[in-house]
This record gives C-alpha cells, sequence and structure tokens, in this order.
C-alpha cells in the first residue's frame, strides 16, 4: 500500500497544489492502481519555497516542484521503484536528494509538533486518531484529576509561545483557582506578525491537536466553553477548523458528556478582522465580545477577570498543540528536548534572504547559526550575513556575533530580543538597517489602536524621524529625540504593542549604530 502525499498547506495551495491533487488521482485511477496507491492531501511540510511537494511513502521519495503534467510519470515510476529524476530537490551546488530523510532542510529538525502535518489529512478526524491523536484526551478524562493534569503542565516546564514565554502551568493553576462557576479558554491564532505562519501552518495541518489541548485545558481549568480566534485572512485555517470541530462534536469529543466522562466542553470559532492589536490577549476578549479590538489596563489578569469578566485562560495555537504531546509523552520525558529553563521544540518561520526560507521546527537551544546556516542553508546568492529580526515588530535585530546564541526564552531576552511568536527574518550584507527599522515601525504605527498617547503619537513622531533619515535629511538631534521617543513609548505605553513597538529602532541603534550615523547628513 503506497501513498502520494500532496502538500496541501497555503504555499503549496497557492502554486497549484490542488490541481496536481486530480491529476494524480486520474494517473492512478488509469494506471489501475487505486486498489493499492491513496493519493492524500496534507498540511505544510514546511518547504513552501520548493512547492509543490509530492512525497511519496513508505519509499520516503520526496519530489519539489511538482506541476499536473507530472502526474502520470510519477504514477508510472511507482510500481518499478524508480525515480522521476527532474523533480528531485538539487541544492546550489547540484547535489540531489531523492528522500525526505537526506534532505539538508529536514536533517536538523526535531518534528514533534509538525510531524502530522505532512502526514494526515486535516480533514479526516479518522486520521488523527489513526496517529493516536485524542488519545491524550482518552487518558486525562479516564485516568486523571484536573490537578494532576496542572502538575504535569507545570512539570514539564512549558512555556507561552505567543511570545511572553509565561509558564502554561501556572496560569493553568491560577485560573483553576478562581472561585467561578464560568470560566473560558481561548485559544490565540490572531497570529499577525509580519513574516510568520507557525500557527497558520499548524491549524491548517493538524487541526485536532489544537483542540485537543484546549479540551485537556478546560478540563483541567474547570471550563466548559472555548474560543479560537483566528484572523480571517487564514481562510484555509478556518475551513479546516470548521470541518475539525464539526466532525469533533460528531465523534462525541466536543459537547456535552465528552466520552461519557460527565465533562461537557464545546469551542467555537470566531474570525477577526485583522487587526495586530487584536493579538493582545484584553483587545482579543473585547473583540470577541463584540466591542472594538483595543486593550485595557492590566491587571485584573485574565486568570481573574477575562472574557465576559470571568477567569479565562488564553494560550496561543502551538502552546495548546503541546499539551497533548505531554500528556502523551510525560512531562519527563518531553524535558529531554530543550533546554533547562525553555523546555519543549520551537517552530520557526524563516524567511528573508536563505536558501531555504519556510516553516521548521527545532529543539529549544539550538544556535541561530545552526538554525539559518544549518536548517536555512546559509545566505542566498553567496552573499554575506547581517542580521536576523526575531519576534517581528516587537522583536530585535541581532547580528553577527549573535549567531552562536542558543534560541531561548532567556538567552534572547539577554541581547534585547525575544522569540516573539517565532518568526526569523534573515537579511543578508545588502540590508539598511536603518530602513529595516523604519519598515517596522511603519507597521506598529499603523497598527497603533490610538487609546493611549504615548503609542499613538509616539509611534508617528519616530516614524517621521526615521523616514527624514532615509532620505537623508536627519540632523544629530532628530537621532537623540528618536532615542529619547523610544524610551518614552516603550516605559508609558498602556499595552505590550507600545511597549515592545521601540525594539526593532533601540536594537538596530544599539548593534548597527554607525548605519544611522551613516544617514546623518547634519552636524549639530
Ligand atoms: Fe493602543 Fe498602542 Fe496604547 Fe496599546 S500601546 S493601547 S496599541 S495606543
Amino acid at each position: 500500500y503506497q501513498q502520494i502525499i500532496v502538500c496541501g498547506g497555503t504555499g503549496c495551495t497557492s502554486s497549484g497544489s490542488a490541481r496536481l491533487v486530480d491529476s494524480l488521482k486520474e494517473a492512478v485511477n488509469e494506471a489501475g492502481l487505486s486498489d493499492r496507491v491513496a493519493v492524500k492531501r496534507t498540511g505544510c511540510h514546511g518547504f513552501c519555497e520548493n512547492g509543490p511537494i509530492v512525497h511519496i511513502k513508505p519509499e520516503g521519495i520526496f519530489y519539489t516542484r511538482v506541476k499536473p503534467a507530472d502526474a502520470r510519470d510519477i504514477v508510472n515510476h511507482l510500481a518499478d521503484g524508480q525515480i522521476v529524476e527532474r523533480l528531485v530537490y538539487r541544492d546550489a551546488a547540484g547535489n540531489s536528494y531523492p528522500h525526505f530523510h537526506e534532505i539538508p532542510f529536514y536533517a536538523g529538525q526535531t518534528l514533534i509538533l509538525l510531524t502530522n502535518c505532512g502526514h494526515i489529512d486535516p480533514e479526516q478526524i479518522s486520521d488523527y486518531v489513526a496517529v493516536g491523536g485524542y488519545r491524550s484526551l482518552v487518558k486525562v478524562l479516564q485516568h486523571m484529576t484536573p490537578e494532576q493534569v496542572i502538575e504535569e503542565i507545570q512539570l514539564s516546564g512549558l512555556r507561552g509561545r505567543g511570545g511572553a514565554g509565561f509558564p502554561t502551568g501556572k496560569k493553568w493553576a491560577a485560573a483553576r483557582r478562581a472561585a467561578r462557576e464560568i470560566k473560558y479558554i481561548i485559544c490565540n491564532a490572531d497570529e499577525g506578525d509580519p513574516g510568520a505562519f507557525m500557527d497558520r501552518s499548524l491549524l491548517e495541518g493538524d487541526p485536532h491537536s489544537v483542540l485537543e489541548g484546549m479540551i485537556i485545558a478546560g478540563f483541567a481549568v474547570g471550563s466548559h466553553q472555548g474560543y479560537i480566534y483566528c484572523r480571517a485572512e487564514y481562510p484555509l485555517a478556518i475551513k479546516r477548523l470548521k470541518s475539525a470541530i464539526q466532525q469533533a462534536r460528531q465523534w462525541g469529543l466536543l459537547g456535552k458528556n465528552i466520552l461519557n466522562s460527565g465533562f461537557d466542553f464545546d469551542i467555537d470559532l470566531k474570525e477577526g478582522a485583522g487587526a495586530f492589536v487584536c493579538g493582545e490577549g484584553t483587545a482579543l476578549q473585547a473583540s470577541i465580545e463584540g466591542l472594538r479590538g483595543m486593550p485595557r489596563v492590566k491587571p485584573p489578569r485574565s486568570t481573574e477577570k477575562g472574557l465576559w469578566e470571568k477567569p479565562t485562560v488564553l494560550n496561543n495555537v502551538e502552546t495548546l498543540a503541546n499539551v497533548p504531546l505531554i500528556i502523551q509523552m510525560g512531562a519527563e520525558e518531553y524535558r529531554k528536548l530543550g533546554t533547562e529553563q525553555s523546555p519543549g521544540t520551537k517552530i520557526f518561520a524563516l524567511s528573508g534572504s536563505l536558501v531555504n526560507p519556510g516553516l521548521v521546527e527545532v529543539p529549544m537551544g539550538k544556535t541561530l547559526r545552526e538554525i539559518i546556516f544549518g536548517t536555512g542553508g546559509g545566505i542566498r546568492d553567496g552573499k554575506a550575513f547581517k542580521a536576523v529580526q526575531l519576534g517581528g515588530p516587537s522583536g530585535g535585530c541581532l547580528a553577527e556575533q549573535h549567531l552562536d546564541l542558543p534560541v531561548d526564552f532567556d538567552s534572547l531576552s539577554s541581547v534585547g530580543a525575544t522569540i516573539g511568536s517565532g518568526g526569523m527574518v534573515v537579511m543578508d550584507e545588502g540590508a539598511c538597517m536603518v530602513d529595516v527599522a523604519r519598515f517596522f515601525l511603519a507597521f506598529t504605527q499603523k497598527e497603533s489602536c490610538g487609546k493611549c498617547t504615548p503609542c499613538r503619537e509616539g509611534t508617528k513622531r519616530m516614524l517621521e524621524i526615521l523616514e527624514r533619515m532615509c532620505r537623508g535629511e536627519a540632523t544629530l538631534d532628530d537621532l537623540a529625540d528618536l532615542e529619547r521617543l523610544c524610551r518614552v513609548v516603550k516605559n508609558t505605553s498602556l499595552c505590550g504593542l507600545g511597549q515592545a513597538c521601540p525594539n526593532p529602532v533601540l536594537s538596530t541603534l544599539q548593534y548597527f549604530r554607525e548605519e544611522y550615523m551613516a544617514h546623518i547628513v547634519e552636524k549639530r
């Protein structure tokens, strides 16, 4: 029994993988192989630049840039075990890699969260169940108390993958302690960082793992209702989530008396309109309530007063997808991955001037060099590395001297950067770091909700200065004003968007100050 797996992530779908599936099915029928060859569309394989991807299992043959016209050749070669040479991945030096496990892009990865994405049909719950899906939920409902579940998550050391790295078990324990009858679980799927597509790919490729994590979270904290807040710009993720929720209800995994355990839990999907600020927890909750998506002052924390003023646990997609894994493998085994203070793996969206941009999953603690030059294949066109922007517009730019830094929550914050949600934009020697800072600030300035003055006005003034610099019209006074504004906006803005938006400017000033000086035309 052979499977022709076709990548159905957004990248491959946009380059025609749906038509490719039809052509492969036709070719299989024509060849009379439909009783022993199945064509299956899965989630993202991460190697987006080289799509559409086709993966033949169990042989592990891997084809890139496949077109519908290649379908007959692929099918005709199945029976005799031959490989269609022209579709094999080749690196810049001309080396060919016919099998999945040989490709350097995959060789350095540890796929535990993404493993289903290139393997199961995300629109078939039976596929997820066949690979052990919902087994953790059964274990929790049949053999564990809510306190034991929280303890296991605390022991695992899981930290929120949405940016701040707050311990997930601690958050759950606070919500469990809140003595209220109604509590909520929210999955934050409002991934808005430029260059980030980790959560989108997980939702498109393995939506049930997120649902399973949410149901377990609900059981642990004593909640009976969950919401997924997903941006409407993710139509494929929304389609697959809707189908996953519906199928989970049909299978008795959502709704009343789940698996005859007496536990009730259901999930609704809320589509966001794409405002970056709605990724902030309190703004997101306001948006679900039907209000304008604006942050509010904290405390109170959401675990005390969140959605509709009820205790609420807000976790992001990747955090929740870790939960079934931890229950299944046990906290001790999970902690063997990653570092002492940042256990587990992290998914990164690699983009920019890389040979292999795409979606990767590596253990926490890998160095930037290993990720960029190993998995990412280094800088394209033989150019030199210059900088990497981590964590989107709230993160920071790091330079060559940081390449051997381990990528984990604490190491990055020690040099003024954050993992953020996992976007990694790599820049080559041709990048102008002042222009990079201007780009990210233009983004956050546009996305500022305008509620508080430092962010609303301060980002405008900062952007004006950066634009003057890029035009070669700035003075040393402008530079001093820019630095002062960065401090004010960082220290006095109401929410994380404003507090973090000076980071790209501050980090480029710290590590590439000479470039700012080169833009100054007039001396004081
Ligand atoms: Fe709105 Fe910016 Fe203030 Fe946050 S910091 S509340 S985004 S104006």
